[in-house]
């Protein structure tokens, strides 16, 4: 059983703190997939505006489930009474209340001994229940037109068919604006419409996969027709692959590696690009929308679970390069923002490996930190990003192998020009101060507090730069600048 103290220590709040300003940056797009992603603190105002105030949801019963943790429920009560008019979603956003329903979850999880199978630590029982209240509060959503309103801001950012899961919702919100999401998927004429065409994409696709599998079965059998029951086996194996994956490119590499092993085995490799090509052809495994409604409709989804399914996957989550299995540090120079969806997928493959499966990211993960650098050359995050882009650069091309290699170099002049003219302006500062002769002994107190304090800023600008010079591998062109900065400072 683990105790208390760990969920306090937990993750480090200091590290959250960071990673919100790099998450926060307007427009910032996925280091996987390029998209914009959505940053959880409009996402949460949008909650906030449909999702109905805590006392109401208090009232009407929707938080019964938890009726006999009477922690969690005493929190929710003094939630109520402090903020009768927010919605848990919004009440929970500030640090200091969040922290205090943890604690409450906590201790009651740990003390009523819950238990889930699949989950042995109370500390992730916990944190499941404060996602359960979450939803919970957002389940009591209003009239789908309020709703599709004010969801509207995220649409260009959604991916894939979520985007026009979201635009059908759209064109049915107006025809049924009072109706709830949820009331529409269970109409009956529109269960139907959609069950329809999803029962004829499915005959479809399947279809379509059984004519890719046979295409290659007979490029197989023309060259070795003993392999016959072999090849029905490795298509076996691989649509196996295919419907489980949610990740496209990775489940197609996996699924060439099966049939290159085996054209391998028998001495057919020059196959393997035709078969390659076939593989290709197979349709992707997204979700339509008419599978969406049809499988929201039967697994009863919420109206908090429709718009949660569609913009979950699209918002920003800080990601460790190093995962934490692997001892990677909770520390911003580990992170990347990255898409839910992409982060998911991810998992914990390392990047040396991951890469192979997503070319793209080399340029996207660019992209980004191109972003993030523009950011703190603005001044519009705090001084401790100020090596973010180095650090980062340097994380990633280590642990990716060297195949991840971001250019930081325009990042570092810059950083260092703006440095040395910081520099320059404090050591003026600092001449007129010394030579000011004022004779009033409070003045002269001042003055030299403000000497102090300007001596040790010009310390910390040279640690600044001397550390840009020593982390970039463009020390050369570096090294010319300061020194010719010294010497005219001389
Ligand atoms: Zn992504």
């Amino acid at each position: 059983m683990l105790s208390v103290n760990k969920v306090q220590t937990g993750p480090s709040f200091k590290s959250l703190q960071n990673c919100k300003a790099i998450k926060m940056i307007p427009n910032i797009t996925c280091a996987c997939c390029g998209q914009k992603v959505i940053n959880p603190e409009s996402a949460d105002k949008a909650w906030a505006a449909v999702t109905k105030p805590i006392s109401s949801v208090l009232k009407k019963g929707d938080f019964n489930q938890w009726k006999d943790f009477p922690k969690i429920m005493a929190v929710l009560k003094s939630f109520s009474e402090r903020f009768a008019g927010a919605s848990l979603d919004r009440i929970i956003a500030t640090s200091d209340n969040y922290l205090e329903l943890r604690d409450a979850v906590f201790s009651d999880v740990t003390e009523l001994g819950i238990k889930d199978s699949r989950e042995p630590d109370p500390h992730m029982i916990a944190k499941k229940q404060i996602y359960y209240l979450q939803n919970a509060s957002r389940n009591s959503l209003r009239s789908s037109s309020v709703v599709m309103e004010r969801f509207e801001i995220f649409k260009d950012k959604l991916h894939g068919c979520k985007k026009e899961i979201f635009e059908q919702f759209q064109i049915y919100a107006k025809k049924y604006p009072r109706k709830s999401l949820s009331e529409i998927i269970n109409m009956d004429d529109i269960y139907k419409f959609h069950a329809m065409k999803n029962i004829l994409q499915r005959a479809e696709s399947r279809e379509k996969l059984d004519y890719h599998f046979s295409n290659i079965k007979e490029m197989i059998l023309q060259k070795r027709p003993e392999l016959s029951e072999k090849t029905d086996e490795l298509k076996e194996q691989a649509l196996e692959i295919y419907a489980h994956g949610n990740d496209t490119q990775m489940h197609l590499a996996k699924m060439k590696k099966l049939y290159e092993e085996v054209l391998k085995e028998n001495g057919i490799e020059n196959l393997k690009w035709k078969v390659f090509d076939e593989l290709e052809k197979i349709p992707k495994t997204f979700t339509t929308v008419d599978s969406f409604m049809v499988y929201a409709k039967k697994h009863n989804f919420s109206d908090g679970a429709i718009i949660s399914s569609l913009i979950t996957p699209s918002m920003s989550s800080y990601e460790h390069i190093i995962p934490k299995s692997a001892e990677g540090e909770d520390k911003y120079s580990n992170g990347l923002v990255l898409c839910r969806e992409c982060n998911q997928n991810r998992a914990s493959i390392p990047y040396s490996e991951y890469i192979d499966y997503h070319p793209e990211m080399a340029f996207n993960t660019q992209k980004q930190i191109n972003m993030i650098s523009e950011f703190i050359l603005a001044g519009k995050l705090p001084p401790e990003f100020d090596f973010y882009p180095v650090k980062t650069a340097k994380t990633l091309y280590y642990h990716s192998g060297g195949k991840i290699c971001i250019n930081v170099e325009p990042y570092c002049k810059k950083a260092l020009e703006k440095s040395i003219k910081k520099l320059n302006e404090k050591s003026e500062e600092l001449n007129i101060a010394k030579t000011s002769r004022d004779s009033s002994i409070k003045k002269k107190l001042n003055l030299q507090n403000e000497i102090k304090n300007v001596e040790q800023d010009i310390e910390d600008l040279n640690d600044k730069v001397k550390t840009l010079i020593s982390e970039t591998k463009y020390e050369q062109v570096l090294q010319t600048s300061i020194e010719s900065y010294l010497k005219k400072r001389e």
